[in-house]
């Protein structure tokens, strides 16, 4: 592995202020799922040193979100369901 790509990859000019450099650091991410608010401690995230700017990991977001989408990965059936009709409902329950 090439020695002076290590520098590049725990520090990165910040493209917000300009001026800082955002350093790969662990937060706590809270994002909603649905209506619930869920918080993943020790997520990866670029955070500026001047203006605090943070941006969160895009390789970890991609694996959170395959993680949160229950679906994903799944390979999809085209699946033929009959679907119960739902019963009479004219059926009077005994009095
Ligand atoms: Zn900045």
């Amino acid at each position: 592995m090439p020695t002076h790509l290590i520098e590049s990859l725990d520090s990165q000019p910040c493209q917000k202020c300009q001026g800082g450099r955002k350093h790969l650091q662990t937060v706590t991410l809270m994002t909603w799922l649905g209506d619930d608010l869920i918080t993943v401690p020790d997520f990866p995230a670029w955070i500026c040193d001047l203006c605090g700017h943070r941006l969160y990991d895009s390789e970890a977001l991609a694996q959170l979100s395959l993680l949160l989408n229950p679906d994903a990965g799944t390979p999809i059936h085209p699946r033929v369901q009959h679907l119960p009709k739902k019963p009479p409902a004219n059926i009077n329950p005994p009095a």
